[in-house]
């Protein structure tokens, strides 16, 4: 007689951006006779589908197919042809960076799997959405949990429930509260601030938009930057990297008209006459703008991921950003590694008479942090300051001089060089294979 089948591992995940709903997805692909019971809780009333253009780079490629959503994703890919560098007294194309869609080398700037969050978000969704053993619930949040004996975690719920669960899994993004729950000795937040803050948007479109990312230095801090994934509007973001104690307030308790005004005021007093600044910041009060979306840039980094039965992933665990880029990358190769992990360290007493292969859980979670640090070190260890300083540079001299370097590297044709012979990936880091997690069929 084989022994009885393991009792399913409960596993809550809390958050339905990329990362929780990409390792539900591979969590329903342990090796047999394992298997989860998994509940998603996402504190807004339906999938967050907002964000703008995110890209995937290097082994963010690979982990994308380990999800076997590759035709999903591409059937939804923006196509960008390149970025156009613009100067802020006329909008004149200063330099011109065009795509590289080969599938060799480097990406430059305007990738080839460039595709909108919502978008990523919705194939992540419906790739699990009514999958055996997976339950969404929207508009809740977890107000606590206790950690008692046996690796049981006691759950309380916004909506007043409690429940246990085997595992929880802080997917909630750079603000995480599971991150800043988790720790029960005290220890403060690790979110590291690197200087920027921006504003997403939508605004009516104009004849004349390019289907180019356009991006445009001003001086005194601020940067203007538009995308055009489709027709009918226009995407804006704003930058700003200038040190305003009462701007950055707004940003992190006011509300959104008052985030939208401080945002006007950022660009108001000498600017009004750079190029396209007066139609970005009435855009502002557009119907189209009821998208905008706020935020102070930071990096998440704390010294361990898991505590007990909990643990954190993608931007509540390690957020690199979005400055260095990556971030939508490492979430999904770390939804990647958790699982085979998981499969890996629990899979292998799954057949044992007698054995509890969830009692190696604490293993699959020391294993995910030691595989998956080295990669998230090398990205987030990044001169960050000097990336803000030419993203939002000073003087306007500094910005011609930046221009005239593109300028010059792209009249050289380096940039054609650098993406036939470079490499996407970071360092020689590569996604493990897990063998005994097999892909989930789209
Ligand atoms: C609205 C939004 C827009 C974004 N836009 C961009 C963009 O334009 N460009 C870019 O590079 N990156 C953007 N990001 C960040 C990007 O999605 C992440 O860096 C990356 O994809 C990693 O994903 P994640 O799942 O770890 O975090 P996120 O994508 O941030 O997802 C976290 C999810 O957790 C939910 N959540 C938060 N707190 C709780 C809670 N207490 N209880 C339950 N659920 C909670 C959030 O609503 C969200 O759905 C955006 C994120 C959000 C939330």
């Amino acid at each position: 007689m084989p022994p009885p089948p393991p009792p399913p591992l409960r596993v809550l995940i809390v958050g339905a951006g990329i990362a929780g709903p990409a390792l539900a997805l591979h969590l329903t692909c342990l090796p047999p006779p394992l298997k989860c019971a998994i509940t998603i809780v996402e504190r807004h009333p339906h999938l967050r589908a907002s964000g703008q253009q995110i890209d995937l780079r290097g082994q963010g490629i690979v982990a994308m197919r380990k999800l076997g959503v590759e035709a999903a994703v591409r059937a939804r890919v923006v196509d960008e042809p390149g970025l156009r560098l613009l100067d802020w007294r006329r909008g004149r194309t200063q330099a011109y960076l065009g795509s590289n869609k080969t599938g060799r080398g480097a990406q430059t700037f305007s990738a080839e799997w460039e595709i909108m969050r919502g978008d990523l978000c919705g194939v992540l969704y419906e790739a699990t959405e009514g999958l055996d053993g997976v339950r969404y619930v929207f508009g809740v949040t977890v107000e606590g949990f206790e950690q008692g004996g046996g690796g049981v975690v006691r759950v309380r719920f916004s909506d007043g429930r409690e429940e246990e669960f085997d595992l929880v899994v802080g997917c909630d993004g750079v603000g995480s509260r599971i991150r800043r729950t988790m720790f029960t000795d005290g220890r403060p937040d690790k979110l590291v601030p690197v200087g920027m803050s921006c504003a997403l948007y939508s605004i009516p479109p104009e004849k004349g938009d390019a289907p180019d990312a356009t991006f445009c230095h001003l001086p005194g801090r601020r940067n203007i930057f538009t995308r055009r994934d489709r027709e009918d509007c226009l995407r804006v973001q704003l930058g700003y990297a200038g040190e305003d104690a009462e701007f950055a307030r707004v940003l992190k308790h006011g509300t959104v008209a008052e985030q939208k005004e401080a945002w006007k005021n950022v660009f108001r007093p000498d600017m009004l006459d750079a190029w396209g600044i007066r139609r970005y910041l009435d855009g502002l009060d557009s119907p189209q703008a009821d998208d905008f979306y706020t935020q102070e840039f930071a990096q998440v980094k704390v010294d361990n991921w898991s505590e007990g039965r909990v643990v954190v992933l993608g931007d509540a665990a390690f957020c690199p950003a979005p400055i260095t880029g990556q971030g939508t990358s490492l979430a999904l190769m770390g939804a990647y590694i958790l699982a085979g992990e998981i499969a890996r360290a629990c899979g292998k007493d799954a057949h044992e008479e007698g054995a509890n292969p969830w009692d190696n859980l604490a293993a699959a979670l020391v294993a995910y942090e030691t595989t998956l640090r080295p990669i998230v070190h090398t990205v987030q260890d990044v001169p960050v300051k000097r990336i803000v300083r030419i993203m939002c540079p000073e003087s306007a001299w500094f910005i011609r001089l930046f221009h005239w370097f593109v300028w010059l590297f792209v009249g050289l044709r380096l940039d054609r060089l650098a993406a036939k012979f470079g490499s996407d990936d970071v360092g020689t880091w590569k996604l493990p294979d897990y063998p005994e997690l097999s892909t989930p069929k789209a």
